[in-house]
């Protein structure tokens, strides 16, 4: 099997199972009981918080959730205040955002969306015009898990510290932590979202990061853990496993690996010209549009040899149409024809120009009965 979906999500590192199995059958205790034993494992769920704000280049707090929806539910929901209050959102965010955002509309909130570019970033232009001082949110992505593109947080921070420099800047960081080489400090972010099972952690389990715990409301009440913005009992094994992958993803040796394999994906998908190849600047994902076959055709036909593609979020793979290439500017059908191939660093060259030859070849397949 030939596994090109890592957007959606990718496989878990034996060290990072090893791991889990420890918190979970030798050092199992809660980490709020009072003996040495559980405070032992508290200290340890520490250093898993300064092992993210270290990786993200920044000081302020850590709060460990449940994965990536949980996060982005607790920065945005937690950020709210009542008042004639502003909320900025793009099209291009996942549900996890997007649909939250339409929450708070449909709660009478006043909410913004900005439209996103050809290239799938951001468009600048309509945030500069959008951004007023009673904006009190900036929620964009960071690397569109759709299309690869890379929004300019450097930007749009300026725009902010421009037009509303007491807002808070959000950013849904899934598809870049690990992925990419930056520091968040640069940025000026004040939530940052990351989620384990994207680089090979596990599935269940995230975080938080906030620089200033002032700006944010806890939204759900219990125990008090987490500093009272995520009650309930951690998932310590969970956190610890992000831990051990955190430390043994190899962001530049990765990253250069997959600009290899999708540079020759692309060479051998660009052989046929009714493929258009999307912009998106992430090596780790590409979009594609297929003209004249639905997306969902190709991904079967795919199946059916052994190479799994997305077609879009995982968690949005039922809904009809895809507003995030709506908004890029693409029309129904080649909405309908999109596909999305993810790298990761383990997959060999031989393997994606395979899965490249086999795409070409399916697809003209499907092309010559529907033509
Ligand atoms: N944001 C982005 C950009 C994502 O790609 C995903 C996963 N598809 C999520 C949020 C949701 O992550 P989780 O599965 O951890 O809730």
């Amino acid at each position: 099997m030939i596994y090109l979906d890592n957007a959606a999500t990718t496989k878990m590192f034996k060290g990072a199972v090893a791991v889990y199995e420890k918190y979970a059958c030798q050092t199992f205790f809660n980490p709020s009981a009072g003996y040495d034993e559980a405070i032992k494992v508290s200290k340890d769920i520490d250093e898993a918080r300064e092992k993210i704000l270290k990786k993200l280049g920044v000081k302020g707090s850590v709060i460990f959730t449940s994965g990536a929806t949980e996060s982005n539910n607790i920065a945005i929901f937690g950020s709210k205040r009542n008042g004639k209050w502003e909320y900025v959102f793009s099209e291009g965010e996942h549900p996890s955002v997007y649909n939250v955002a339409k929450e708070l509309e449909s709660q009478g909130y006043i909410v913004h969306f900005i439209g996103l570019r050809k290239d799938g970033q951001v468009d600048y232009d309509q945030l500069l015009n959008c951004l007023n001082e009673r904006t009190r949110l900036i929620s964009t992505m960071h690397v569109s898990n759709e299309t690869g593109a890379i929004n300019n947080l450097k930007l749009i921070d300026e725009i902010r510290q421009q037009k509303c420099p007491k807002a808070l800047f959000h950013v849904d960081g899934v598809q870049a932590f690990c992925k990419l080489e930056y520091n968040l400090s640069e940025y000026n972010v004040d939530l940052y979202t990351i989620s384990a099972h994207k680089f090979c952690g596990p599935k269940g389990v995230g975080a938080l990061y906030v620089k200033n715990t002032s700006s944010l409301k806890n939204i759900t009440f219990g125990g008090g853990q987490e500093g009272g913005y995520r009650s309930g009992t951690e998932n310590v094994g969970g956190i610890m496993a992000m831990g051990y992958a955190i430390d043994n993803y190899d962001t530049q040796a990765n990253y250069i690996k997959v600009e290899k394999l999708k540079e020759e994906f692309v060479k051998e998908v660009s052989k046929d010209l009714k493929i258009t190849i999307l912009e998106g600047e992430s090596p780790y994902i590409l979009g594609l549009n297929l003209q004249g076959v639905n997306g969902e055709t190709i991904m079967r036909a795919l199946q059916d040899e052994g190479i799994l593609v997305g077609i879009g979020s995982a968690c949005s793979t039922k809904k009809a149409g895809n507003r995030v290439l709506n908004s890029m500017g693409y029309d129904i059908n080649q909405i309908k024809s999109h596909i999305r191939i993810s790298f990761i660093g383990d997959l060999k060259v031989e393997e994606v120009k395979d899965a490249g030859k086999k795409l070409v070849e399916v697809y003209n397949r499907i092309w010559e009965n529907v033509k």
